[in-house]
């Protein structure tokens, strides 16, 4: 997969620790080919000597707005810098809230072109002509769509196949689809399947975890999960992830959560 990224901070999306991109999953997945991140400065496409990509906003009123002939420059430079069809994102506080469903999707892309605004935004003129797919990554207001783009790159870039070690494993997890195929360490009993009932298109949030020490503070890791006995400690995770979808997110057992998007 190739992410192409349109920002007037491309050194944030360096490949080598400690940048965000250059650590962990995402760092190991580029070093390894399986995902090219290319930063594009929409700067380089501003006019000399002063290369601005932002002025003052028609009508008055504080805040700058980014200008459209730099952002096109640059968005025609990098699409025409490979042949794979693009699909392009904005990151906005208006856009459509990222989730897991939509993470998925875009990992299935041959490429990505992400958009990253700064200041009061960008002139909507050429957001209408570019008309990309607008994702926000919730409500509250960032300053700039870099680290939105990156908090996407990331989650699309571990669904990558070939992305997690075995020992990451991204067999259940929360907001995956109830219940993945091998989802919880043990085939779930069908009849307990059958008795969640769960409309297509819910998603459950994943399941407490525990480590070494069996014993921490006085408090004892969960019998269950000390059985040895693969249907019991599968049957403990669901009960687990069902109670805590339902404790703390009841609108992702609704089913068509995060539909049509
Ligand atoms: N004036 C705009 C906010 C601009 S914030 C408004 O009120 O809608 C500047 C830039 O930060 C935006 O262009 C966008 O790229 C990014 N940004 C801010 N909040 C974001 C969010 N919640 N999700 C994704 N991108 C965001």
């Amino acid at each position: 997969m190739r992410i192409d990224i349109l920002t007037t901070f491309p050194e944030m999306f360096g490949a080598e620790p400690p940048a965000a991109l250059g650590v962990s999953i995402p760092g190991r997945a580029r070093r390894s080919g399986l995902v090219e991140i290319q930063p594009t400065n929409i700067r380089d496409f501003a006019p000399p000597p002063h290369r601005r990509t932002d002025d003052r906003p028609f009508g008055g009123g504080p805040g700058m707005v980014m200008l459209a002939q730099p952002l096109w420059d640059a968005v025609s430079a990098a699409e025409a810098a490979d042949p794979r069809p693009v699909t392009r994102l904005l990151m906005s506080p208006q856009g459509e809230p990222l989730r897991q469903q939509t993470v998925e999707e875009l990992a299935r892309l041959p490429r990505l072109l992400i958009i990253a605004g700064h200041y009061e935004g960008i002139d909507e003129r050429v957001i209408q002509k570019l008309a990309p797919r607008e994702i926000s990554v919730g409500d509250y207001v960032l300053s700039g769509g870099e680290l939105a783009a990156m908090v996407l790159i990331d989650a699309v870039v571990r669904l990558l196949p070939g992305a997690l070690g075995h020992a990451e494993g991204a067999h259940q997890e929360s907001f995956g689809a109830p219940p993945a195929a091998d989802a919880i360490g043990a085939p779930v009993p069908a009849k307990m399947l059958r008795e969640l009932g769960l409309p297509a298109g819910a998603r459950l949030l994943d399941c407490p975890h525990y480590t070494r020490p069996r014993v921490w503070e006085g408090v004892d890791v969960p019998e269950a999960l000390l059985s040895g006995d693969h249907q019991a400690v599968a049957r403990w995770r669901l009960q687990q992830m069902l109670e805590r979808t339902r404790a703390r997110r009841p609108d992702l057992l609704e089913g068509d959560h995060g539909a049509g998007q």
